[in-house]
């Protein structure tokens, strides 16, 4: 007997076993390994939407839950996620410029954003109106702590890495049986993959492709995120990823042509030196239409929960919104109503 069954292991499951663990429960998990989302994940934190300069819902909050729990986890784990950089985002005109100005005055803006216009000294980088500061970023080496978790749950034999069957799920009185597991409580952190789960695949998760270039520039020197219309994020050794694509239309993993042509000729107008393409990946997000996440217990089957939804900001909401389905089904504490699957029942 465990307390609970978790099946994925993005950044959603990854969020929830560590609060399990954090609270002392048992669980086993499943995962096909066929990753949808956080393997390709840029890995960014930035709680600024850089398009119209406003602060993403509840951007503050989550960065309070999420800094310290990547940290625990690094510390638990014995890797290093975390690297703090800052975000310069290229203004385009003297308009934006004002922009900026006028949003780094607001009361929850200030903290992040850094009033001072940047002037651009890369000779690498296109950028004649200069370049705004948003503070208090990062970039959390998704992969990597992919990598690292799942082998700590090998290590303690909690995890199996096979297809979850829907069909073999019985509901009884006192929880779930799956073959010969007993839990109390099955928690489904699919992303993209619920849309073929029978017990949540009415609710409206959209998915929304995305793809990234691998590139080596050893002319760029570049060591922040720059944000245009592209991100280019530093790797480390003159390695960058380029990106993203947003595609609601096309639902398959496979890399495409068009996004590859389309990222690099935003990246020719952005950068002057030479690079080479080193990779292309692709992946989906798991989005819904009113752009926030899906928590909480199947309408009928109260064991059953869903978290899911975390959309294009996976790495500041996954141990929030964990934390409160968490104490949804621990302590019968309400969901705030936003993230809560209720709000789409009729
Ligand atoms: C190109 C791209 C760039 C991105 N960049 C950023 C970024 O910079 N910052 C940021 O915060 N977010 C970013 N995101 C979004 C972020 O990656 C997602 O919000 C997050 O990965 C969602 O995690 P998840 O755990 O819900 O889903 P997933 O990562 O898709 O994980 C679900 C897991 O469940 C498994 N699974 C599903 N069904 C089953 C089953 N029946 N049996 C067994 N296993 C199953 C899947 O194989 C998978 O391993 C990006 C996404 C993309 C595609």
């Amino acid at each position: 007997m465990v307390d609970y069954i978790v099946v994925g292991l993005g950044l959603a499951g990854i969020s929830f076993c560590e609060t399990l663990e954090a609270n002392k429960k048992t669980f086993v998990v499943f995962d096909d390994g066929k990753n949808q989302s956080s393997s390709v994940s840029g890995g960014m934190y930035n709680p600024v939407i850089l398009k119209r300069f406003s602060l993403c819902w509840d951007a503050k909050d989550q960065l309070k839950t999420a800094l310290p729990f990547y940290k625990n986890l690094e510390q638990k784990l014995g890797v290093t996620i975390d690297h703090k950089l800052p975000v310069y985002r290229k203004f385009t005109s003297v308009q934006e410029q004002n922009l900026w100005f006028e949003a780094s005055d607001k009361p929850h803006l200030e903290y992040f954003l850094n009033p001072k216009i940047l002037t651009n000294t890369n000779p690498s980088i296109n950028a004649n109106y200069g370049l705004g500061e948003v503070l208090h970023t990062g970039i959390i080496n998704v992969k990597l702590l992919m990598t690292a978790y799942r082998s700590h749950l090998q290590t303690l034999k909690q995890i199996v890495e096979k297809p979850f069957e829907y069909s073999q799920v019985k509901c009884t009185e006192d929880g779930i049986e799956y073959g010969n597991i007993k839990a109390k409580y099955l928690v489904f952190a699919e992303g993209f993959g619920m849309k073929a789960n029978p017990y949540f695949n009415q609710l409206p998760l959209d998915g929304n492709k995305g793809e990234l270039l691998t590139i080596k520039a050893p002319r760029l020197k570049l060591n922040a995120v720059l944000k245009s219309s592209i991100f280019i994020i530093p790797l480390g050794d003159a390695t960058y990823r380029v990106g993203a694509t947003y595609d609601f239309h096309d639902k398959g993993i496979n890399i495409t042509n068009a996004a590859r042509e389309a990222l690099e000729e935003k990246l020719s107008k952005l950068i002057s030196c030479d690079y080479e393409v080193l990779d292309h990946i692709a992946g989906i997000r798991p989005t819904v239409k009113d752009r926030r996440p899906l928590v909480g217990r199947h309408a009928t089957y109260k064991n059953i929960a869903v978290l899911n939804g975390l959309g294009t900001r996976g790495v500041m909401i996954g141990p929030t919104v964990a934390l409160a389905l968490f104490k949804h089904l621990e302590h019968d504490l309400d969901l705030p109503s936003e993230i809560d699957i209720a709000r789409f029942k009729t």
